[in-house]
């Protein structure tokens, strides 16, 4: 496979693992769970157990793939973005949220968890507002309260909209830090959120030029009151490849699920400092174990029986 003039180095997924295997092993205090699919260190986010227990009944709203940031890295190929997604388009996610709370076992095994994506989903905030009101009355009639997350970079998170995503009912907010630099008005924005009383988390790939700045990161997190931090192992595109060669001359990749950047085991180095801090947030590796897992139907044997791994795993704000 061959990049700008430059070949692009692709190992084994075995000697990728095997790498993170034993850098994971050589540090205690990190938890396995979904035989052996979840690391992490601490309960997770809610938020995150549609990965690992099939529901029929989660949805993700994708409210459009414009976004007021350019990360290089990034999932989207601004060659093939759509924009914002249509009212119809709302209109169709609703009424199959609605279709699929018709059926009678809707309230068992929940609460279910109702995702807001994009681009940026904040610069579709009516839209997002508009399908909350509409869940809302679902939620009424079925007596069934989902767990209600939004993805975001931040940048828009001012006080005001933190205020309208409450009114709405979101429950977590998850913050992409370095897809503005990890400027200080997401941090500001954040700890707003945690003084609103939002669940705040951030979710992060896993990228090695963010190295130092995600270390600095992990102590304002802290102090914030930040509750969970998720780590990604990059995807890797034909249109974000040369790019990430660009920002790691060296880098070598590997083909698992998906096609991955090798992080050298980053998620791991990181639990080991906030173990050694004793941070009170949990860490989430998010790494191709996760993805082969979400994507198996493994994951809806976890559905039958979710008693045995998920109370040691989640954060569930609903549990008193
Ligand atoms: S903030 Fe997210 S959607 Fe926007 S450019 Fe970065 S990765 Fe892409």
């Amino acid at each position: 496979m061959k990049g700008k003039n430059k070949k692009i180095k692709i190992v084994s997924p075995l000697e990728v693992l095997d790498k993170r295997r034993r850098k994971r092993e050589s540090i205690s205090g990190i938890q396995s769970n979904f035989l052996d699919h979840c690391f992490h260190v601490g309960k997770i986010s809610y938020g995150c157990r549609n990965c690992f227990i099939g529901s029929k009944y989660n949805y993700s709203f994708c409210l459009g793939s414009e976004c007021n940031l350019n990360c290089n890295y990034c999932y989207l190929d601004s060659k093939t973005k759509e924009g914002r997604i249509s009212e119809k388009q709302i209109d169709n996610g609703i009424a199959e949220v609605y279709r699929r709370s018709l059926f009678p076992d809707y309230g068992e095994n929940g609460p279910h968890i109702i995702g807001f994506t994009a681009g940026e989903p904040l610069l579709n905030l009516q839209g997002l507002e508009r399908v909350m009101k509409e869940l809302k009355e679902i939620e009424k009639r079925t007596e069934s309260r989902p767990y209600y997350k939004v993805y975001t970079n931040g940048t828009l998170a001012s006080k005001e909209v933190l205020k309208r995503l409450k009114h709405a009912g979101i429950d977590e907010l998850r913050f992409h830090l370095s897809a503005s630099n990890f400027s200080k008005k997401v941090y500001k924005n954040m700890e707003e959120a945690v003084k609103l009383g939002f669940i705040v988390a951030v979710e992060e790939p896993s990228y090695p030029k963010h190295r130092k700045k995600l270390f600095a990161m992990l102590p304002f997190l802290d102090k914030i009151g930040v509750k969970h931090l998720q780590l990604i192992t990059l995807y890797v595109y034909p249109h974000n490849i040369s790019h990430i060669c660009f920002d790691h001359p060296n880098a070598q990749f590997f083909h698992d699920y998906r096609f991955h950047l090798d992080d050298n085991g980053l998620p791991y180095d990181i639990m080991k400092e906030v173990l050694r801090k004793k941070y009170r947030f949990s860490v989430l590796d998010c790494s191709p174990e996760v993805h082969r897992h979400n994507y198996s139907s493994a994951k809806n044997l976890f559905s039958a029986d979710p008693k045995n791994e998920e109370k040691d795993v989640f954060y569930n704000p609903f549990k008193k």
